[in-house]
């Protein structure tokens, strides 16, 4: 039996046994009540009755009490009536008009005990209320029974009177009382298991559900979503229960998960669609280099100002570790405010060196008041991420490490193999410069091979200087670079390659009290202008430079087919 059907026995049985008890005690006060009012008329009728004979007795008129007691009889709808004398007052005044040899049980024990005694006798058809009761020698009423019953004394029995009453209009009372009572009890239960059932059922499959909900989280399994249609404090936990799920869900996910960039894309559906965030971004912040990126972001947000700041330092949040909200102090963040919007920006440590911010933009009061209600649960994600996302960094930075040059801290040629794999899609324009300095060994031969390394490191400064975020700069062997440019042309390649040549043969390097300058021989090549493949325009940029190389040196080269055979190519 389930639940709902043991619950709704329950209310049954109760309420059943409630009616029960209920119609049980009508009939039984109904009977008393009967019993009670025709005693009462008994009595009333036996006060009557005495007064009448004694007044009969008093008058001499003893001959009419038969007519007086079939009046009586009559008028006061009784059934039978009989007056018996005791005893004592048939050896007084002889055995009156009772035949005493029908005196039957009962009004031999009222004349001896002096008690009265009332008896029901139920048929199928009728109800008869039988009383007898006795009337008593007092010298104190009025008359003074004493008075004429001279062989009596105070408390003696004289007699009793009969009476029986036919009771039928009571029991018929009665049993439409409870007969109303049964249909009104009836009809409450039905209302009673239709309320229960309306009120209890969901409760009841609110319960099943959670239960088996919480057997399946047991075993590991979170896929479960508890549906209800309660919107009060069980909706609730039905609500944080699914919450939990879902966190739980995505806790399994991200720790297979590749990459950061994979968690962050997750965090960001869950944001859009779990939460139904509209607008939101979310930072990568380095302490080492002081730096914020955005790493995911709502549409509305692409290509939005609020990310040109990139000087961790005016992060507020990241800064203090504490939630910055908008409602609090007009532009408390300079760096998230935005005109006729509303903002809350959550800091989350992931490692001493990484952390994030989640900034969500609000269009009122409400809005955001709306999403604060939400922070604990998005923490929750957060803080369930943080130890996938610490290892994920520590793997990418390992990975970084192999993939970066120690002495001038840019791209090594591994990496190069890796970005033309994933990044350098042929689709892509480019333009490659291929850098080279002149004369370097006479520096390691005449300075020394620290001098030779200062060098090259102030090489890679100018480079780095010169180029933009999304161009790269990679030490390709020795002293010779690389440099790629997207989206460019051969005016905008070549105007870069001269400031870096200026600039680098402007550098003075000191050593052993000399003061000494290097120059550059630089080769390019365009893709796809020059070359048809990636690696080929590489490989021309290197023919380039041997051209320049060859030519004098201190020069900028592009690469012409003349240079290279077609076979070659
Ligand atoms: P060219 O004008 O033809 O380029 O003449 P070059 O003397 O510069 O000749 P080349 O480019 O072949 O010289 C490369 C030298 O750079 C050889 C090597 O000793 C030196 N070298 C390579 N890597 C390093 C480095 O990390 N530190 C230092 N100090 N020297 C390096
Ligand atoms: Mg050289
Ligand atoms: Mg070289």
């Amino acid at each position: 039996m389930n639940t709902n059907k043991k619950v709704m026995l329950i209310v049954v049985v109760m309420l059943g046994a409630l009616s029960f008890s209920t119609i049980f005690n009508v009939w039984i006060n109904f009977r008393d009540f009967g019993k009670m009012t025709a005693t009462d008329k008994a009595h009333s009728i036996a006060e009557s009755v005495r007064d009448g004979l004694t007044a009969h007795m008093v008058l001499g008129t003893m001959e009419k009490r038969d007519l007086f007691l079939e009046n009586m009889k009559k008028h006061q709808n009784v059934d039978t009536l009989r007056v018996i004398r005791s005893q004592k007052l048939i050896e007084e005044f002889g055995v009156g008009t009772t035949d005493i040899y029908k005196y039957d049980d009962i009004e031999k024990n009222v004349l001896q005990t002096g008690k009265s005694e009332t008896v029901i006798k139920e048929t199928p058809t009728e109800v008869i209320l039988r009383v007898t009761i006795p009337y008593i020698a007092t010298k104190y009423g009025n008359p003074n029974c004493l008075t004429c019953h001279i062989a009596n004394q105070e408390g003696d029995v004289l007699g009793a009177i009969t009476m029986e009453m036919n009771i039928n209009d009571l029991r018929q009372l009665g049993i439409e009382a409870i007969a109303k009572t049964v249909a009104i009890l009836i009809l409450f239960l039905i209302i009673a298991v239709l309320v229960a059932r309306h009120y209890i059922k969901p409760y009841v499959k609110l319960f099943d559900d959670l239960e088996d909900g919480i057997s399946r989280a047991y075993r590991g399994d979170f896929s479960y979503h508890v549906e209800t249609s309660l919107s009060n404090e069980a909706g609730k936990v039905a609500r944080r229960l699914n919450d939990l799920s879902e966190i739980f869900r995505f806790k399994k996910t991200i720790e297979l998960d590749d990459s950061k960039g994979q968690i962050y894309e997750r965090i960001s559906y869950i944001l859009s669609n779990t939460f139904e965030i509209k607008s939101f971004a979310l930072f990568e912040n380095h302490t080492e280099t002081n730096k914020r990126v955005v790493v995911e972001s709502s549409e509305d947000l692409k290509h939005s100002p609020i990310f040109d700041e990139t000087n961790l330092t005016k992060c507020r949040a990241n800064r203090t570790g504490l939630v910055v909200n908008s409602l609090e102090f007009h532009k408390i963040c300079k760096t998230c405010y935005m005109e006729k919007r509303e903002y809350l920006c959550l800091p989350f440590s992931i490692s001493p060196e990484y952390s994030l911010t989640l900034l969500l933009y609000a269009n009122n009061k409400e809005e955001l008041l709306k999403y604060k209600e939400m922070v604990p649960i998005i923490s929750n994600y957060f803080e369930l991420a943080e130890p996938v996302l610490e290892a994920k960094f520590l793997m990418h930075k390992l990975e970084e490490r192999s993939l970066k040059d120690g002495l001038t801290g840019l791209y090594n040629r591994r990496f190069l193999d890796q970005f033309v794999e994933v990044n350098l899609p042929e689709d892509k324009d480019f333009s490659v410069m291929m850098i080279d300095i002149d004369f370097f060994k006479q520096v390691n031969d005449t300075y020394g091979h620290d001098v030779g390394d200062t060098v090259i490191k102030e090489l890679s400064a100018v480079l780095q200087n010169n180029i933009k975020g999304s161009d790269l700069a990679i030490r390709y062997g020795g002293e010779e670079f690389l440099v790629i440019v997207f989206n460019s042309n051969y005016e905008i390649i070549e105007k870069i390659a001269t400031s870096i040549k200026v600039e680098f043969s402007k550098k003075s390097f000191k050593a052993n009290d000399k003061v000494f300058n290097k120059t550059l021989s630089i080769g390019i090549a365009l893709y796809p202008e020059d070359a048809q493949r990636v690696w080929q325009a590489i490989k021309f940029a290197d023919v380039a430079l041997y051209q320049a190389k060859e030519t004098g040196r201190n020069k900028i080269v592009r690469f012409e087919n003349k240079m290279y055979t077609e076979e070659e190519i």
